[in-house]
């Protein structure tokens, strides 16, 4: 997707309007128009990247101090339980929006929106060590 079609670089541009939380010369983050829980946000490179593996690390690294700050400011003034950081890559997990992008996404306890699920059945060593063989760099 070229950049002038993206949704979160029209954002950025202020082509639509969004309720921003914050912002500095690298990053914005902005409220969530479809929030999972109060507070929802999304933060942002402002320059597009589509996934994990675009993001130049330098980038990276000033984003998520965006998120440390923004996760501690959401627990303490919305008065949270916790939060998740939610980051999807590439359509198979539920990447919508190709444009890099963070959840911040505030928990009560017993709020009933998501759970990671622990499977059951633990692995087997040769399940373990045979995956673990082709993880290689
Ligand atoms: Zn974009």
């Amino acid at each position: 997707m070229k950049s002038e079609d993206c949704i979160f670089c029209k954002i950025t541009r202020r082509e639509i309007p969004s309720k921003i939380v914050y912002e500095n010369n690298l990053n914005l983050a902005f409220l969530d128009i479809f929030p999972i829980s109060k507070g929802h946000t999304i933060v942002i490179p402002k320059n597009h990247y589509s996934t994990l593996e675009d993001i130049p690390d330098n980038e990276l690294t000033e984003l998520y101090k965006v998120v440390k700050k923004i996760a501690s400011m959401i627990h303490e003034k919305l008065q949270t339980d916790g939060y998740n950081i939610l980051q999807n890559n590439f359509t198979a997990a539920g990447q919508v929006v190709k444009h890099f992008h963070v959840h911040i996404i505030p928990r009560k306890f017993d709020d009933d929106k998501f759970r990671v699920k622990i499977p059951r059945n633990q692995a087997t060593e040769a399940d373990l060590n045979n995956v673990l063989k082709k993880m290689e760099f």
